[in-house]
């Protein structure tokens, strides 16, 4: 499926089309940094899909969490956050909000959820993980990591 997404000033633009492997929604501290406040919806997609059309993002190094380097994608001219690239996983975190359309990209699980204020709501039928989903939890099920 081909799709199309960029930033909020359309200085960025990127298009991808490989499947993507699943969405989720982390609610890690960082990413209520870069979310503003609220969980942060991804989606995965594998490395080295992501095409970018238009632009060049500006890149940001630090550790996740996990304490795994993490490289955060985003507007140097709006801020939009695009995407971020963890060093050793086979897939990246693209921002749903990224996208042009993302009605069908609801996430199937929660992550970092420890990392939640109170009032984040959670939904009750969906799988939420305290940090990461267990390594049984299957690869395209697998989100939030950044
Ligand atoms: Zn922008
Ligand atoms: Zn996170």
């Amino acid at each position: 499926m081909h799709r199309e997404g960029g930033c909020a000033c359309g200085a960025i633009r990127f298009s991808i089309d490989a499947p993507l492997l699943g969405a989720g929604a982390c609610h890690c501290t960082d990413c209520q940094k870069l979310a503003g406040g609220g969980p942060n919806y991804v989606a995965l997609a594998p490395k080295g899909t992501v095409e970018v059309t238009q632009g060049e993002p500006k890149l940001y190094h630090r550790p996740g969490e996990s304490g795994e380097d993490v490289t955060r994608a985003f507007c140097g001219n709006c801020g939009t956050p695009l995407w971020s690239v963890p060093a050793s996983a086979p897939f990246l975190t693209i921002k749903v909000g990224a996208f042009d359309d993302y009605s069908d990209l609801a996430p199937q699980m929660h992550v970092y959820v420890s990392s939640a204020p109170s009032w984040h709501s959670l939904p009750a039928d969906l799988p939420t993980f305290a940090k990461m989903p267990p390594p049984d939890v299957a690869p395209a099920r697998r989100s939030g990591v950044g």
